[in-house]
């Protein structure tokens, strides 16, 4: 049978698609059937007035077929709306089920799944990909199908009437089909590089919209434009090349697929002339051929869609097929210390982290230095599961994190990083996002804990304000304090701090630090630190290097020590502290 398990993998279907689309191929074919019907009543009619031409027979009653034409329009057009039906109309929700399925897998996948992506690619794969799907799954599934039942049924009916004029008309569609198959690989090829020449596109207009100001500052715009320029012409090139060739392939094929009318009237004029077929015979079959080629047709130019469309669905499927992160959403630690043992870690080939062991207690602040690359932003997303170690345990509150479900964990945590990411929504709204369902009372209270009462008193729409894509509107100050209100409303107990105040002037540090210390009381925290003076108060400091632990211990402890801590202190200049 056609359908089933791997007819939704072939075209990326869900069940209740697949089910649509079986009943689009079952009116299609039944609308098919319905024309044939109507050549039969053509033939019949053709057949009384050839008898009263040729025997001088009574002229037939007109009544019966005027009835038999009404009934047949009558049918034909109900067969048709129900086509139309199953074909169209219902395919728009499947396009609807399968980006929300879509956008539910993507949330569930784990970020590695990101890291080896590109993300030109997956937004391609949403939009263009699901769009180019629905075009598959409404305006050709059902016609292809249709058309090779349809014509099925129709070859057989031709054959058992006269097997020779069945033959001559029919000896094209196999050839024509196996041109078509036969040239797969060539339209494959060609339809895989057009797609990535569109891709480089995609890339290269994104990069330079994000590299705008550096491009700009540096006056690459002409070089940047001829950049883009090129990849677009390449783009053009390779997709009129693409449809050119499958273009040739498809109309050598229809063009095959007719000369069968030609054998037929050669064979048929045989066959009369030598008594074995009447007239009208032959002329029943010549309606018939152009109806056999109709629906044939028709899916010679969707059978090219459906190869082109293959990478969309293979992208889709990619998707669809990656594991997601499990883990149980019961997640009952005791306490909240977040505790490293012989953690091993590799973004990909190339090993992050190696043998890192520390615990981070809860009520206390463990900073995290060392020079740049060295680890310390990988130890504080693998805690919080945003990737998943390879070797030895992490344990917070004595649960294995991956053994818990990376939501439900989530929520034991909060993130106060330097790339706060803001929506272009209000700054209520954008402070909320730390707990959903909190109350207008509860996240004012929380923004004025973050101090951000002062700069927001400052906008004309106070916390009602639009804030811009990504806060464009704010400064880099006012959005940390956002961020830092988010996790006050959050309150998680364990905080993950990208040291956030590594970027801001004195002023907005203190106010900063002021929100911080309200943020960290009594929690589990682990700092991202960058400047060894932030550091100095800190209950514990885990040196890293290289992705190993050098050195840990109290700031006191490591001065004393005079290792690699002692060094960078005295490198950068050490006084104020965090204070909790
Ligand atoms: P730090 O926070 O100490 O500056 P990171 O933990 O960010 O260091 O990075 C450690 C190493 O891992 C670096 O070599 C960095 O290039 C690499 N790295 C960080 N993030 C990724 C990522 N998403 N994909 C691949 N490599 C990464």
């Amino acid at each position: 049978m056609i359908f089933g398990e791997r007819f939704r993998a072939k075209y990326a279907l869900s069940e209740a698609g697949e089910a649509n689309v079986k009943r689009g191929v079952l009116w299609t074919v039944v609308t098919n059937l319905v024309v044939m019907a109507g050549i039969g009543i053509l033939y019949l009619l053709m057949q009384d007035y050839m008898a009263t031409l040729v025997d001088g027979a009574a002229l037939p009653g007109a009544l019966p077929y005027a009835l038999g034409v009404v009934a047949f329009v009558a049918v034909s057009f109900l067969t048709h709306l129900r086509q139309y039906h199953y074909t169209y109309s219902v395919v728009y929700d499947e396009v609807g089920h399968v980006r929300t399925a879509l956008a539910e897998r993507l949330r569930r996948l784990p970020l590695s799944f990101f890291g080896h992506r590109d993300l030109a690619e997956l937004t391609e794969t949403m939009m263009s990909d699901v769009d180019r799907l629905e075009h598959v799954w409404s305006h050709v599934l059902g016609y292809l199908y249709g058309g090779y039942i349809s014509t099925a049924i129709i070859a057989v009916m031709v054959l058992v009437l006269d097997w020779r004029l069945g033959l001559a008309c029919l000896w094209g569609v196999p050839v024509a089909f196996a041109l078509l198959f036969g040239s797969r690989k060539v339209f494959d090829a060609y339809a895989r590089r057009a797609k990535a020449a569109g891709l480089a596109v995609a890339d290269s207009i994104q990069e330079t919209l994000e590299d705008m100001r550096e491009i700009r500052a540096t006056n690459q715009e002409a070089r940047y434009l001829a950049g883009v320029d090129d990849l677009i012409d390449e783009s053009e090139r390779l997709q009129t090349a693409a449809e050119l060739r499958i273009g040739i392939f498809v109309n050598a094929a229809s063009v095959i697929m007719r000369l069968g009318m030609a054998t037929t009237v050669l064979v048929g004029v045989g066959l009369i002339l030598s008594g074995q077929i009447d007239f009208m015979t032959l002329f029943m079959y010549l309606l018939m051929v152009t109806r056999i080629y109709a629906p044939f047709d028709q899916s010679l130019a969707l059978i090219a869609e459906v190869f082109v469309s293959d990478v969309s669905v293979r992208r889709l499927n990619e998707v669809f097929d990656a594991p997601v992160a499990t883990g149980s959403e019961v997640f009952a630690p005791q306490g909240h210390d977040i505790a490293f043992d012989r953690v091993g870690f590799a973004y990909g080939e190339e090993a992050v982290l190696e043998d890192v062991s520390f615990v981070a207690r809860e009520g206390e602040v463990t900073a995290l230095v060392g020079p740049s690359g060295s680890g310390k932003s990988t130890c504080a997303r693998l805690a919080a599961r945003l990737w998943d170690h390879d070797a030895g345990s992490l344990t917070v509150g004595g649960v294995e994190v991956l053994d818990v479900d990376p939501e439900t964990l989530m929520g034991a945590f909060s993130m106060v990083f330097q790339d706060v990411t803001l929506f272009d929504d209000t700054i209520m709204e954008n402070i909320r996002l730390g707990r959903r369902g909190a109350t207008d009372e509860e996240v004012l209270a929380a923004a004025a804990a973050a101090n951000c009462d002062e700069f927001v008193g400052r906008l004309a729409d106070g916390y009602a304000t639009q804030i811009g894509e990504n806060g464009a509107r704010l400064s880099g100050g006012e959005r940390q304090r956002i961020s830092i209100a988010r996790a006050l409303l959050k309150d998680a107990p364990i905080v993950l701090l990208d040291e956030a105040t590594a970027s801001l002037d004195v002023e907005n540090e203190t106010k900063v630090q002021g929100a911080l210390s309200r943020l960290l009381a009594g929690k589990t925290v682990l700092v991202i630190a960058h400047r060894m003076r932030t550091v100095m108060g800190a209950d514990k400091i885990v040196v890293l290097e290289g992705g190993r632990v050098v050195e840990q211990g109290t700031p006191v402890e490591l001065l004393a020590a005079g290792g690699t801590f002692a060094r960078m202190v005295e490198l950068q200049g050490a006084n104020a502290g965090w204070s909790v």
